[in-house]
């Protein structure tokens, strides 16, 4: 047996920052689930009794546009025949901590995107029935577009206005962030209480109604009040990779 070779190493993600010319280096993706009522219940979820909760996605499945007005491409993933959208407020944290005070938790806070949670809705769900991890529901290649960053000095604090996603033009989702059931605030103090957080942690807070299917050839534009829409094609599927 020959030597293992490595053809790269593998770089860091990063994203680009609004007014700036450097760059927001990814360190960890965190994600809220079922974080509006009204989600939760199109899920047959009742937010009543079952509270939001946190999943991951990995830093490399995140990517954003590099000029304003470039659409986004993700291939339409292996493995699912039932690929939906899910539009959500993306938190960027800028400085780190442990047991956050929740009433301090926006000083946390380094700006806003707007990104989408691209999830294999058959897998997920077939892996909620089985009681196993959803992971390759919400995981896959750039399963995470969003916008570039827009610092927290620039667009202020965002706790209100609309959220939204159309797909071909059509509206598909529609909501208001205060009707987030965790606040932004409460997110960054209770991952703190279970993880050490640090610059470069994205948080996607949760998506509301109206997640729907996406077919290759589709356009979605997300959008929320004060951040540059973002715009990402469905692709086709990429053709299969042969091992050498
Ligand atoms: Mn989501």
């Amino acid at each position: 047996m020959g030597a293992i070779r490595y053809t790269h190493l593998p770089s860091v993600t990063t994203v680009p920052v609004v007014g700036r010319s450097e760059r927001y280096p990814v360190r960890r993706v965190y994600c809220v689930g079922r974080n509006y009522a009204d989600h939760a219940i199109e899920m047959g979820i009742d937010p009543r009794t079952d509270p939001p909760f946190f999943f991951c996605k990995p830093a490399d499945t995140v990517f954003a546009p590099e000029d304003q007005g470039e659409v986004l491409e993700v291939p339409y993933p292996p493995q699912t025949s039932n690929l939906h959208h899910e539009v959500e407020l993306v938190v960027a944290i800028g400085e780190g901590g442990r047991n956050i005070d929740i009433r301090r938790a926006h000083e946390h806070i380094f700006g806003y995107a707007v990104g989408i949670d691209m999830t294999r809705r058959d897998l997920q769900l077939a892996m909620r029935k089985a009681g196993k991890p959803w992971e390759i529901g919400k995981t896959f290649e750039r399963c995470a577009p969003m916008s570039a960053i827009c610092p927290l000095h620039l667009c202020g604090r965002i706790d209100q206005g609309e959220i939204a996603l159309t797909v071909q033009g059509q509206p598909r989702q529609k909501s208001d962030l205060s009707k987030l059931i965790w606040s932004v605030s409460e997110i960054i103090a209770d991952l703190s209480r279970l993880y050490t957080l640090r610059p470069g942690d994205l948080i996607f807070t949760g998506t509301p109604e109206g997640v729907g299917p996406v077919v290759p050839g589709d356009t979605m534009r997300a959008s929320i009040g004060g951040l540059a829409t973002l715009e990402v094609k469905v692709a086709a599927a990429e053709a299969d990779e042969v091992a050498a």
